[in-house]
């Protein structure tokens, strides 16, 4: 079967489009034809080079396709099925595992991270990662879905604990977490301010069900805030910048307020005044992906139609470098999908 490979770390002409074995399907594994692949920042972090990540590689966590066969202790599946994967990897047996808790798991991890992923024809997964799709979602939307969608509910609904009325700054409306966590506010009738780098960026965001928006790049934030809550700061902020937006994000807050982080994609380091943080009573919570109920949980808004995919091109899997290349230079709006 062909997948793209890493044999190397580097830039995008590091992606090697090749044949490789077809995975062998364990008895408790289903193996699925992969139909589509969406990319995340994470693929791009991981091509450069992250600590654990083994080579050869093979990228991907959001994947949607076709059941082809299924192991022999598989219930409930058949082949033939539309299904998409849970974008994780488990032990399903740790006492978190069993509280529901996977991503405090000891040996949880992202699916194509410390893994081999999607970028491929096709993949075994155990039972537990396949979820059915109706219908009326096709592959490219489903794979749009599982990461981001999942990353924004429990930044949001687990970690923050938005409530109606409140003001949600989503950083970033443009990338797959901001797209998905505008309308996961919405969904609870938050207020949302988002900022964005283009004016059409700044409309699709609009469209997405922002009622402010921000051109970052011409506007300084946290004056924006102001202007637009009357002085008061936001309640929420959604965080995934890093560095370039940190005390911003911090001077957008009302006093109580929390920032909700799940990403650096400008770097991981910044500085600030610890009284700034106790005297106002600001919280910082961090938040990595999150639980299979909260998956199932989001993904029935999904399914119902209330959050929508947000997709923005589709590359044959063969051309993933162009597509490396889209992302690098965060030219889209919402998620780039692969086609094998
Ligand atoms: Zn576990």
């Amino acid at each position: 079967m062909k997948a793209v490979v890493l044999h190397e770390f580097g830039g995008p002409e590091v992606l090697k489009y090749e044949d490789v074995p077809e995975p062998a399907l364990r008895k408790d594994q289903v193996l699925v034809r992969v139909k589509a692949c969406a990319m995340n920042h994470l693929d791009l972090w991981c091509r450069k080079g992250l600590p654990g990540v083994q080579l050869p590689h093979i990228l991907g966590s959001d994947v949607a396709g076709d059941i082809v066969e299924v192991g022999e202790y598989i219930s409930g599946l058949r082949a033939g099925q539309r299904v998409l994967l849970a974008p994780m990897n488990f032990c399903n047996h740790c006492a978190q595992c069993a509280a529901g808790r996977q991503n405090f798991c000891p040996e949880y991890t992202v699916l194509g991270y410390l893994n081999d992923g999607g970028n491929r024809e096709l993949i075994a997964v155990p039972q537990v990662n396949v979820i059915l799709i109706p219908d009326d979602l096709t592959y490219n939307e489903a794979a749009a879905v599982p990461l981001v969608f999942l990353t924004a509910w429990h930044m949001l609904v687990t970690r923050a604990q938005v409530q109606p009325g409140q003001f949600v700054l989503v950083l970033g409306a443009s990338s797959g977490v901001g797209s998905a966590a505008i309308q996961i506010a919405k969904l609870f009738n938050a207020r949302v301010i988002a900022t964005a780098g283009s004016e059409s960026k700044i409309e699709k965001a609009r469209e997405l069900g922002a009622g402010y928006t921000i051109n970052h790049y011409q506007q300084k934030i946290s004056d924006e805030v102001k202007k637009i809550t009357a002085k008061r700061g936001v309640d929420i902020v959604v965080e995934h910048v890093g560095s370039a937006t940190w005390e911003e994000s911090m001077k957008s807050l009302k006093a109580g307020g929390s920032i909700v982080t799940c990403g650096a994609t400008t770097g991981a380091e910044v500085k600030f005044d610890i009284r700034f943080l106790f005297v106002r009573q600001l919280s910082f919570l961090g938040s990595y992906m999150g639980t299979m109920g909260e998956l199932h949980d989001v993904l029935q808004h999904v399914f119902a139609g209330k959050l929508k995919p947000v997709l923005d091109t589709t590359f044959p899997l063969r051309e993933a470098r162009a597509a490396h290349e889209r992302m690098e230079k965060s030219q889209m709006f919402g998620k780039i999908v692969l086609n094998p």
